[in-house]
């Protein structure tokens, strides 16, 4: 048998050409990723080990019940999605969308136009209200919305990340339940960071990343789902259309059956088993409470310095500040200068509000008061060059 010659000798010189992996340090002060915790840095960096050894399935145990704890819930089946966010995401509707249900999404920023378009790769009738990016829904719109369309599913985002806003939630689990509609909620940018009570808001599906108010690195996509939604996930006429996103599948794993479905990626859980331990070492309250005075110390010193805030202050989210950028000002450019000169991240504006906002980030291990500062001294220090007028910013542009 001959033996076929190498295809690619290009890769054979690359073997020898390139350098080991260098990354330049970095503080993400943007949307997400945060920085991670060294502490959870450490645990990914362990052995791994099998995905069926009995310590990795008591570690599968301490990480259910520290995301219940995370997120304020009793529900049985909580688990972490292998993928990011955005896989938690599409499992909550894989699981409970059946061809023709009504899906409700009440968008106000970019991450509702995501949900209304993953329900509608599911078969759902979708329907969306919409309220101004920057802006909440309140309890009168959601009700006359749920009254007109008795969709089977209210999707809602908890922490818009595309515009700061937080959306108050007394009373939406109540009107849903009312109207025999499921409750999901997007947890992504306030798992950790904002406060969160899953059960007593009457939320029947909710997800979140790992990569925030977690402190880990992206690549989990934690996710929970409460009777309610169980029900309609037993009910189904046929099986979920995602094999890898099955719950029921899922569960024979993650519950006391322990039969194989995937190769777990074990140590991305080594790390979110540390993050959640982390944040439970702290207390939820007390990690709350951080985010919130730090953002407060981020916004009070902003607006000291004449910078607008997009979001009215009741509503604003303390993992994430919109800031207007000033008439004059090259947004990109400074933000690219700040990467580039301090190695530090900020976020730019997504969808419609590209162009005109800077996303701060305070997330998990980065909410710190000497982040805070640093930022404030540099926005105080160097932005003003970056006026028009200026010779740096003639420089940039
Ligand atoms: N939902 C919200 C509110 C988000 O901010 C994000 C990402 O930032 C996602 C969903 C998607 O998560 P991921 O990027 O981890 O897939």
């Amino acid at each position: 048998m001959s033996v076929p010659p190498i295809a690619h000798p290009v890769n054979s010189s690359h073997r020898s050409r390139l350098a080991p992996l260098a990354l330049p340090e970095r503080l993400l002060l943007g949307p997400g990723p945060s920085n991670a915790d060294p502490v959870v840095l450490d645990a990914l960096a362990r052995p791994p080990i099998g995905h069926l050894d009995p310590a990795y399935v008591a570690l599968m145990g301490e990480v259910q019940e520290l995301l219940r704890y995370a997120w304020q819930t009793d529900n049985r089946l909580t688990l972490p999605m292998s993928g990011t966010g955005s896989a938690a995401m599409e499992a909550t509707l894989a699981n409970t969308v059946e061809r023709g249900d009504t899906v409700l999404v009440a968008v106000k920023g970019y991450f509702g136009l995501r949900l209304a378009d993953m329900a509608s790769r599911y078969g759902a009738h979708v329907v969306t209200i919409s309220c101004p990016w920057g802006e909440a829904f309140s309890l009168e719109a959601l009700e006359a919305a749920l009254d007109e369309h008795r969709p089977a599913i209210l999707a809602i985002v908890h922490a818009e990340t595309s515009t700061g806003v937080c959306q108050p939630m007394e009373g939406i689990g109540d009107l849903c339940r009312r109207h025999g509609t499921l409750l999901l909620l997007d947890t992504v940018t306030s798992l950790g960071a904002v406060p969160v009570h899953l059960d007593a808001w009457g939320v029947d599906m909710a997800y979140s990343c790992s990569q925030k108010g977690l402190s880990c690195p992206p690549g989990l996509g934690p996710f929970t789902m409460g009777p309610r939604a169980e029900a309609k996930l037993a009910s189904r006429g046929g099986k979920v259309p995602n094999w890898y996103l099955d719950v029921s599948l899922l569960n024979q794993y993650w519950g006391s059956d322990r039969v194989y479905h995937h190769t777990a990626p074990v140590n991305m859980n080594f790390g979110i088993r540390e993050a959640l331990r982390l944040l439970a070492d702290e207390g939820l309250e007390q990690a709350w409470q951080r985010h919130r005075a730090n953002a407060e110390r981020l916004w009070s010193g902003l607006e000291r310095l004449g910078l607008e805030l997009h979001v009215a202050e009741p509503l604003r989210l303390p993992s994430l500040t919109t800031v207007r950028i000033p008439q004059g000002v090259d947004g990109k450019a400074f933000s690219q200068h700040l990467l580039n000169s301090h190695g530090i991240e900020v976020g730019g504006g997504l969808g419609e509000l590209a162009g005109r906002i800077w996303r701060i980030g305070l997330m998990g291990y980065n909410s710190r008061q000497e982040n805070v500062d640093r930022l404030l001294n540099l926005f105080e220090q160097e932005l003003p060059a970056f006026r028009s007028s200026t010779p740096v910013a003639a420089a940039v542009a």
